[in-house]
């Protein structure tokens, strides 16, 4: 298996090229070269085993110059009891509202409670595995700027991994309470967070400078090391998200609620449309799906574009409450239009100079027509947001999160609008307890108390539901990170914290 950039169909690379750099020269994204096809009698023998059997069958099938061994331990060491609280770390909950039935897929049982845990656990491994193919004995150095739960998810999964060291900046007032704690908390050897003085913007385009300036690179090189990416651009935190599309399919067969072969839907809450395209890639090896339900929140770029074929980035961008989808440039549909404008890197390359120009572009007749035949796209604003919340709980007391409600609620509208009844599987992306305070709005009109972990018990005994290990532990831990750096100084803060002069 080998793999092509979007931006360019002459540039070839192996899997273990792909992971370790993350992002082609050209500025395209790494895609497979063709789609692994599962049958039918391979997705029944798929149906017995464990995930973490069925995750080993699925990175095979891409990770093609990684041993059997490799792979297994790559998933063993992930996807374990003790990190995501049972040994399916991406259960299937069966629920009835408004009188359809929802398959709720949670998948934030992991070690910071969203589900970036389930590719951010494993990318550490495929990384250090793809280095040592790649650039034997070089230390890989992950710099991320976050706006919140990449930065944590992205701790964890490479805290005290060997050979890598990771550091995270976040804006110093962009993040919440409880996500601040969380990564100034944060235990290992091999980690460092600091605040800048700037907004999450600031500290992105910081991050890219040091990225990008070769001058760094070559420090770096002399030192031993590199820079990786831990970015959702990254096909290694792209394939770990087919797994539980696969798994989740094997599981609607296992429980009866669809014959092997009979179509589901998936709706998935999207911001960056990394975890919806690793379900349509799910569906390309095989899996049988009807329609892709994308749920937006108020920032519903992705909406228009479905429907009209225009992405238009030019225009307000809306702080909701649910911030992980505040988005207005979806990185991973590039992949999407490289797929349906069949492999075609020219369309591509037209496309994205036209979203850097004018942030805006227009696709063919065709392909508008492919994308729509595959998916819908819908969004819910904050006043159903938090009327879907209170009402599931009301119904069901289930406590979902606010990406989750968007989901649920956008495909309410859609069964309203199409009648459309096939079994459907829809993606939970986030612990309640880690959106408290907005998840509170939505169930009481009392005043709510200062702090994050006041309102963690008010929720819960509002709720009764369990509040995740990783947030309980989170109150009375010290903290260890206090540092705040002026945005013109991250570079210094890098070298100095790698003991490089
Ligand atoms: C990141 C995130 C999303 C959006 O996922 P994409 O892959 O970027 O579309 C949705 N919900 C939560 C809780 C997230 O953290």
């Amino acid at each position: 298996m080998l793999y092509n950039s979007t931006q360019n169909n002459e540039k070839v690379v192996s899997s273990a090229q792909a992971i370790a750099q993350g992002i082609s020269e050209d500025g395209g994204l790494f895609v497979p070269q063709s789609f692994p096809q599962f049958s039918l009698d391979d997705i029944k023998n798929m149906l017995p085993l464990s995930y973490q059997d069925r995750a080993k069958l699925v990175f095979g099938c891409y990770l093609t110059d990684f041993t059997k061994d490799e792979i297994a331990d790559c998933v063993d060491k992930a996807y374990t009891s003790e990190k995501f609280e049972s040994d399916n770390p991406a259960p299937l909950k069966t629920l009835e509202y408004n009188s359809n039935e929802l398959n709720i897929l949670e998948l934030w049982h992991g070690p910071t409670c969203a589900f970036k845990d389930m590719a951010l656990q494993i990318l550490p491994h495929l990384l250090t595995k793809s280095l040592k193919k790649t650039a034997d004995g070089t230390k890989a150095i992950i710099l991320v700027a976050t706006s919140g739960d990449t930065g944590k998810a992205a701790l964890e999964g490479f805290k005290d991994v060997e050979n890598t060291e990771i550091l995270v900046f976040y804006p110093e007032n962009g993040v919440s309470a409880m996500q601040k704690h969380q990564m100034n908390t944060q235990k290992g050897e091999n980690v460092y967070v600091c605040a800048i003085k700037g907004n999450f913007d600031d500290a992105q385009t910081g991050v890219k400078k040091i990225f990008t300036d070769p001058a760094n690179s070559e420090a770096l090189a002399k030192n031993g090391m590199m820079f990786s990416s831990a970015n959702s651009i990254n096909w290694g935190r792209l394939l770990p998200q087919i797994v539980y599309y696969v798994s989740s399919y094997c599981d609607m067969v296992n429980a009866g609620k669809v014959a092997l072969g009979d179509k589901i839907n998936i709706v998935v809450p999207t911001g960056n449309f990394g975890n919806i395209l690793a379900a349509y890639y799910a569906c390309e090896m095989g899996i049988p799906v009807n329609k892709f339900i994308c749920a937006s929140n108020s920032n519903n770029v992705l909406t228009d574009f479905i429907n009209t074929g225009v992405y238009n980035k030019n225009r307000d961008f809306y702080t909701t409450i649910s911030p992980s989808m505040d988005i207005l440039v979806s990185s991973n549909l590039e992949r999407l239009l490289y797929k349906m404008s069949g492999n075609n890197d020219a369309v591509v390359r037209d496309l994205m100079n036209k979203l850097k120009t004018d942030g805006v572009y227009e696709v063919s007749t065709d392909i508008k027509e492919k994308i729509l035949s595959s998916f819908y796209g819908g969004f819910c604003d904050e006043e159903n947001t938090k009327a879907t919340i209170k009402n599931l709980f009301d119904a069901q007391s289930y406590l979902c999160d606010t990406h989750t409600s968007v989901a649920i609620s956008v495909y309410d509208s859609y069964v309203k609008e199409t009648g459309d009844k096939t079994p459907t599987v829809i993606a939970s992306t986030a612990s309640p307890y880690k959106f408290s305070k907005a998840v509170l709005d939505a169930m009481t009109n009392e005043a709510l108390p200062e702090s994050e972990f006041d309102m963690v018990d008010m929720l819960y005994s509002i709720s009764d539901t369990k509040v995740p290990t990783p947030i309980s532990e989170l109150k009375g831990m010290p903290t260890r990170f206090d540092n705040v750096t002026d945005k013109d100084e991250m570079k210094l803060t890098v070298f100095k914290a790698l003991g490089i002069n």
